[in-house]
Order: structure tokens, then sequence, then C-alpha cells
């Protein structure tokens, strides 16, 4: 497992390290309700491809975690249940104008925690031909992770300058798609607040640009799938670019 090689800056950074787990891909969509990236998504008997609140167009499948594959922590934060992200991939100004698609809770993602007892009634959707191909995750490899100078400032640590700069040449916060961990922030530190509560979501998943989706957001953007502390069925999707 890489790690920060400086070991004062290592134990100074140790009360802010988590565990990231970064998937392991092969081609195909693998079972119905199983964990993947792109393909046809799960759905109830006789629902709806889910189609964009904004343009009406079908959605992409970008993310489907089932708790059963995941690493025990994300495994929780599910519930035993299902986790669902779609996206909208139209470009269309029709779609994009007003609707803004980087922001979260935007008409254009639609994002579900599906209860593991309704998973039996249901299959996975007929795939069509613009479907991303399904990459089926096989393992989780498990990180070190670590937060950005910013976000630990927010919680108290300020680094020096060449701290900061130690940090991201290491490689961290993590790019590429991860399970929880530390969000790759390209702006400032940006985590939407849960409508039911106010409280402050959290990371569940992050998506880049064009790794295992061939898709990318904006310029280059990260995305991240977040949750509610308390409502685990409140998600939210947003992204931000260079
Ligand atoms: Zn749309
Ligand atoms: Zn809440």
């Amino acid at each position: 497992m890489s790690d920060i090689k400086n070991p004062a800056l290592r134990e100074k950074l140790a009360p802010h390290r988590r565990s990231a787990w970064t998937p392991e891909v092969v081609d195909g969509d693998g079972a119905p309700d199983g964990s993947r990236l792109g393909g046809a998504p799960w759905l109830r008997t006789g629902e709806a491809w889910p189609a964009c609140g904004s343009c009406g167009r079908p959605m992409q499948l970008f993310v489907q975690l089932n708790a059963r594959d995941l690493p025990p922590p994300a495994a929780a934060r599910l519930e035993g249940g299902l986790l669902q992200f779609f996206y909208c991939t139209s470009d269309d100004d029709a779609c994009t104008v007003d609707a803004e698609p980087w922001a979260p809770f935007s008409p254009t993602a639609f994002l579900r925690l599906v209860a593991r007892d309704d998973l039996g009634g249901g299959t996975a959707a007929v795939a069509a031909p613009d479907t991303f191909p399904g990459k089926r995750i096989v393992n989780w490899a498990e990180s070190a992770d670590y937060p950005n100078w910013e976000e630990l400032g927010d919680r108290g640590l300020t680094l020096s300058d060449e701290e900061s700069d130690t940090l991201s040449e290491a490689g961290f916060p993590l790019g590429g798609e991860k399970l929880l961990g530390w969000p790759l922030w390209v702006q400032g530190v940006e985590y939407p607040s849960c409508p039911d509560c106010g409280e402050r979501m959290e990371l569940l998943f992050q998506v880049d640009s064009e790794q295992n989706l061939p898709y990318m957001f904006g310029d280059a953007g990260v995305g991240h799938v977040t949750q509610c502390p308390r409502h685990r069925g409140r998600l939210a999707f947003g992204w931000a670019c260079y």
C-alpha cells in the first residue's frame, strides 16, 4: 500500500488518514445487481430506464454498487442495499442550459439506494446501442488516502507550502475512481448539504474523467457521489473541472 514516505509528515497527517478502495474491473456487466461501472442497470420489474429530468433522454448508468461486493465500511454505508448513479451525457443546450449539470441535485443526475429486500423483483435492463460498456468490479484495492491542504486547513491542520507539495506529489488525495477516502477537489472544498437535515454530506464514491467510463466532465473534471450521514438514501452528485 503506497503511503507518504516522509515519516514526520506521515505522522502529522495520521489523524486524517482514511482508507480508500480502488476498483479493479474486467469487461462485461456481470450479475444484474452486481457492482459495475457503466453497462445496463438493474431495474425493478416493468420499470422504465431512468430518463434525464432536464431533456427526457435515457441517462447512462455510471455506477452501480451492491453492498455485498463492498468492503465492510462501504457496505454499512449502503445499509446492505444497491446504490445506482445515472447521469445524462447529452451536451445539447436544451438539456444543459439552466440544468447546471455540475451542481449537486441537478435534474441531469439520478441517484438512489435500493433496499436489499427490494432486489428480488428485478433484473438487468436490455442495453441500448449507445450504452456505455459495462466494467464489472472484481476486486477493491485498499490504499491510504489523505485530504488536500485546503481541507486539512478546514480541519485545523495547516501545512507549509513544502508539505502541501509533498502531499500532492505523493498523489493525495487519490485520483481516479475510488470508494470512500477523501475527495480530489479540482476547485474548492464543495460538500453539499442534505436537503432534509442540513448536515454536510460525505464522500461515498469518486468518479473521474475517462478512467473506467468513456466520459469527460467538462475539462478533465472529477465528480463525487456524496451521501447524508444521517439519511443514507439522500445522495448527490457534483463535479468540478479545470
Ligand atoms: Zn439531459
Ligand atoms: Zn440528512
